[in-house]
């Protein structure tokens, strides 16, 4: 099952084509995607041998209307230094335990999205996002992906001067921008992936490959990481946890490369899609003029 928000209604996907889930349903289940997340279970049961892309009210979908398939998130967990080509370039070695950090939920956005740069130095990082589906707490690693809703695409953007700023340095605020989480374009359940395990995740800059990796290599899979997690905090449907990125981030490049106004990043991961960001120039504000939008 492959799941979105269309200008932030719930929707099923099935190729090119969308289905409204309140109006498909015929109101059995809300439009709020959050609130669909809520009943995950019902709504795979309702979804199960369904025609999407061939019911009467289905639509053709307009990538750019896709909004993120998990808008409010009440929990953002991200993971550093997950694969262990970005933790060598990096300058650590892999870690025994997850290095858990969080985004601040304010920062999820869209899969395609214009982003106004803040001032100092805007990083990428391409990553595979697991969507929680079910409360979860305390699951054994053999049980967690059936509390899984599905995998979507993620880039943590990353301002690497407050990321860094203070010693040991806090990465919430540099990660947490207006605009810094872009996630998409669908969610998509485990069972339609041959291995959700082994997935190909690519960045490109401006059409150039500057990550590219599978998820196999990651030191803590999915299933890992949700029973690390889930050991300490509660998991509720709609969370989101960013599992790490590939080598080839620009602070690691020689010279250094940072995100400047015009340039265009694409995320993508196989059989989920791909996200498209562009960057404008920031515009300088003070912060009580500075306009926050409520996702
Ligand atoms: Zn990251």
């Amino acid at each position: 099952m492959r799941f979105a928000a269309v200008a932030g209604r719930a929707v099923l996907v099935d190729g090119d084509r969308a289905l409204d889930v309140q109006d498909g349903s015929g109101g059995r289940f809300p439009a709020d995607p959050m609130a669909v997340l809520g009943q995950w279970e019902a709504l795979r049961d309702w979804a199960v041998g369904r025609e999407i892309g061939a019911a009467e009210q289905s639509f053709a979908v307009d990538p750019a209307r896709l909004t993120a398939p998990v808008p409010r998130p009440r929990q953002v967990f991200a993971v550093a230094l997950n694969y262990p080509p970005h933790a060598a370039e990096a300058g650590f070695t892999p870690p025994s335990d997850p290095l858990v950090f969080t985004k601040f939920p304010t920062c999820i956005a869209g899969p395609v999205t214009t982003i106004e740069l803040p001032p100092g130095k805007v990083d990428w990082e391409a990553e595979l996002v697991a969507v929680i589906g079910a409360p979860a707490h305390r699951v054994p690693v053999d049980r967690a992906w059936q509390v899984v809703a599905g995998l979507t695409v993620g880039q943590d953007i990353s301002e690497r001067v407050v990321q860094s700023r203070g010693a040991p340095a806090q990465f919430g605020l540099g990660k947490s921008f207006p605009g810094f989480g872009p996630t998409g374009p669908v969610l998509v359940t485990a069972d339609e992936f041959a291995d959700p395990d082994d997935l190909e995740i690519t960045g490109l800059l401006n059409g150039e490959v500057v990550q590219h990796d599978r998820t196999s290599s990651m030191i803590f899979s999915v299933p890992e990481l949700i029973a690390r997690i889930s050991a300490i905090v509660p998991l509720l449907p709609g969370d989101l946890i960013f599992t790490g990125t590939p080598a080839g981030v620009g602070n690691r490049r020689n010279p250094p490369r940072y995100l400047r106004p015009g340039d265009e990043l694409v995320s993508r991961i196989e059989t989920i899609g791909e996200l498209r960001q562009h960057f404008s120039q920031s515009t300088p504000s003070t912060p009580e003029t500075q306009e926050v939008r409520i996702p």
